[in-house]
């Protein structure tokens, strides 16, 4: 299918950006998760670095971002001057601890960019709060979070990415819905639209030109070029289109793991991911904690002698060698931890069954 679309971009002779299958793309995404509006990007760490952007980002702008994450969260920020004030990871999730966050909060406070660790919802109801009475722009980090949901006290299921003012996602190859390289940016404060189209198109009004709404297109604004070719879009169009099938067999896959190892979790071993009550699983990484990095590292080796790959995931963005010395001395225990004992298993679309009790029965004979 992928090959399909694919050629048909390429024997359409028009394979710059904003082509037709873009424009599917991102009318399938407005569509299914009741987006106002989407505009594909070339990475999700382009949609971060338009959000600062659209946000005015200026030297001496104060942005909360967590330390247990990817770079890209942060260097979005830090390209536009911006300091960032790291938080720490909740004690029992990797997710940004919402409760922490207002004591972070200065005048300077710009934005606050929660990151949807594994696809689960960080506590959207507190963080929307804290930003309406405070006065912040939240951008969501929803880089591995498509399909999935914010649980409101209503018992509503809201799409992640809808919910701050932006919401950014990204289709890299190591996420669940891919086209090699690739992201999304959804605008959901309607008064960010002309804005973001402006910006994506090198500051200038193209986008309003193509539909007759200017006579002539011109630089009307800083900007910069953040356009997928539409031979990548077609790519993703055909993944798209599979979403839900993609979707069940990653959960399946996760479902697989957790329940293969709940002895091991039984036995102290080891800690399994806990969902928070408000947050849903997109199947996009099944990981568990060790008691200890020692034991993490020697289960990685374990894992890699048998052909298994076990991964660790983010180093603490705060202890980081470009970020250390401008980091304002807090400790960050949890992101540390998280960082120290988080292993991830290999998930991915063609994992087998007997592949997964294989992998589950090696780390069970670690812990024997
Ligand atoms: C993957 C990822 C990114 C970067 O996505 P790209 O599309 O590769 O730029 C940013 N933030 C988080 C949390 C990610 O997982």
């Amino acid at each position: 299918m992928e090959r399909d679309y694919i050629i048909e971009s390429l024997t359409s002779g028009r394979i710059s950006g904003d082509g037709d299958f873009t424009k599917k793309c991102q009318s399938f995404l407005e569509r299914k998760y009741s987006f106002q509006k989407t505009l594909l990007t070339t990475s999700c760490t382009d949609a971060l670095e338009m959000s600062a952007l659209i946000l005015n980002i200026k030297p001496g702008d104060e942005v909360i971002v967590p330390s247990f994450t990817f770079v890209s969260t942060a260097n979005a920020f830090v390209l536009r001057g911006a300091k960032i004030v790291f938080a720490d990871s909740s004690s029992d999730h990797p997710n940004i601890d919402a409760g922490k966050i207002e004591s972070l909060i200065t005048n300077k406070t710009k934005a606050i960019v929660p990151v949807h660790y594994a696809g689960n919802a960080c506590d959207m109801g507190l963080i929307i709060k804290l930003a309406h009475q405070y006065g912040i722009e939240v951008i969501e980090d929803a880089a591995q979070a498509i399909d999935s949901y914010f649980i409101n006290s209503d018992k509503k299921k809201i799409p992640l990415g809808s919910i701050g003012s932006i919401g950014t996602f990204s289709f890299h190859d190591t996420k669940n819905i891919i086209c090699g390289e690739g992201g999304l940016i959804v605008i959901n404060n309607p008064s960010f639209n002309t804005r973001a189209e402006i910006i994506r198109e090198k500051g200038t009004n193209r986008s309003a030109f193509f539909r007759g709404e200017v006579a002539k297109y011109s630089w009307v604004e800083v900007g910069s070029s953040f356009l997928p070719s539409d031979i990548l879009s077609a790519f993703l169009y055909a993944q798209l289109e599979n979403i839900d099938k993609i979707q069940r067999k990653r959960i399946n896959i996760w479902e697989m793991y957790f329940d293969n190892l709940k002895e091991l979790q039984n036995k102290g071993d080891i800690q399994l991911p806990k969902l928070p009550l408000y947050a849903t699983n997109n199947g996009h990484a099944f990981y568990f904690l060790c008691q200890d990095l020692q034991v993490r590292t020697d289960l990685i080796n374990k894992l890699k002698n048998s052909g298994i790959t076990g991964a660790f995931h983010y180093l603490s963005l705060h202890k980081s060698k470009f970020y250390e010395d401008k980091h304002d001395g807090r400790e960050l225990p949890n992101s540390d931890r998280f960082s120290d004992t988080l292993i991830r298993l290999p998930l991915f679309y063609d994992l087998e069954e007997e592949q997964i009790k294989r992998i589950c029965k090696t780390i069970k004979s670690y812990f024997e």
